[in-house]
């Protein structure tokens, strides 16, 4: 009687212990606290709508929107939203203009030149995150805190000197975990502040290589594949000689074809120049767009058509702007040409007017 009433019962209990054993393991696992669902942690849909409205900005000045300059055949939208869905849930911290990494190129013909301007203009502001790469050793400025990159490169303009001094400035940029990265050549005057207001614009966590485009089209490359053959391929690439900014997580991404010794094979398998390199790697190989900025400008563009007024929103400028214009420009108290042929004292004490040596 006992046996039989045991055998009937026991399906039933060992489904009920299961049953518990069910309901404690989900109530211990949902008290668990997760992170992307936390609601203090969701960042608000205007996280995403609001930058990426900025940076839309960034690329059409006048605030046309309708205008739809497109990134080699995708839209900015798809920019800027692309792969970055992650974003919605981390919030970024603000962004600071130490956490933006700027790497210079020179070469020791131009310390005394070129480069002694920046140091006396724009870099005095950006020192402690300014990385200025060269291919001789300087003790007068490594004593003057600057860091110094003494790369083992060539010193020419070869396109092997110059994607060996790139690929040095990417494995300094992934070692120093910021959060941006900046090239500049060493005919550059970098506006530091419309620059953080750039870079603050884009979603922190996206995929960004921003610049401008040298060419109005695409290049055309022909990517050397095994056995001699080639393939054409066409992407945009940001003019180096302009500057140019990448987000750390698609420098991250870039790491497999620019790492290292692998920058340099890439620039050898396409036959082009750093900064080419740099537009295939990104658009080629990540299947990710440009952002084309009109806020970068290098001296192989007709700059009289920047406006004395808009100085300020300029990114990068270079030498030769204003050729004529800035001449006729009354600014008050501002330096002959021939104290300063490249125009970039004027222009830093036009946005730095405190500064001791500004007249
Ligand atoms: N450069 C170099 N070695 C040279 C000439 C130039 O490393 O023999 C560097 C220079 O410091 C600059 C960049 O390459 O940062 C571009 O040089 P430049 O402005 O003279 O020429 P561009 O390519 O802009 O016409
Ligand atoms: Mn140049």
């Amino acid at each position: 009687m006992h046996r039989r009433w045991i055998r009937r019962r026991l399906p039933v209990l060992v489904f009920t212990f299961f049953i518990i054993l069910y309901v404690d393991f989900q109530l211990r696992t949902s008290s668990l606290p997760k992170v992307a669902h936390h609601p203090s942690t969701r960042a608000p849909e205007r996280f995403i709508q609001l930058p990426a409205a900025g940076a839309k900005d960034a690329q059409n000045p006048a605030g046309n929107s309708s205008s739809s300059s497109s990134t080699g055949g995708k839209t900015r939208s798809t920019d800027l939203t692309g792969g970055h869905s992650e974003s919605a849930h981390v919030t970024q911290p603000k962004l600071e203009l130490d956490d933006i990494y700027i790497a210079v190129k020179t070469t020791g013909r131009f310390h005394k030149t070129r480069l002694a301007l920046l140091l006396e203009t724009w870099i005095s502001r950006t020192k402690a995150h300014t990385f200025i790469f060269t291919d001789t050793e300087d003790e007068d400025l490594s004593s003057e805190g600057y860091n110094m990159v003494v790369t083992g490169c060539q010193s020419d303009h070869s396109q092997q000197a110059l994607s060996c001094k790139m690929s040095a400035e990417y494995d300094g940029f992934m070692a120093s975990n910021k959060r941006w990265f900046c090239h500049v050549d060493d005919d550059n005057y970098v506006n530091p502040e419309a620059l953080l207001s750039l870079l603050s614009a884009f979603p922190q966590e996206a995929d960004i290589y921003v610049g401008k485009p040298s060419l109005d089209k695409p290049i055309t490359a022909h990517e050397l594949l095994e056995g001699n053959a080639t393939r054409e391929v066409r992407f945009w690439f940001a003019t180096g000689g302009a500057g140019f900014c990448l987000s750390q997580r698609l420098a991250e991404k870039m790491a497999p074809w620019a790492s290292g010794s692998q920058f340099e094979r890439t620039s050898a398998t396409i036959r082009l120049p750093d900064d080419c390199t740099v537009g295939f790697i990104v658009e080629k190989r990540l299947g990710i767009s440009m952002v084309h900025c009109p806020f970068f400008h290098s001296h192989l563009e007709n700059l009289l058509l920047i406006s004395h007024r808009s100085i300020p929103q300029q990114v990068t400028l270079s030498y030769g702007i204003f050729e004529n214009k800035m001449n006729s420009i009354e600014v008050k108290g501002s330096f002959s040409k021939e104290d300063d042929p490249s125009r970039f004292k004027t222009v830093h004490c036009m946005l730095y007017p405190f500064t001791s040596w500004c007249p």
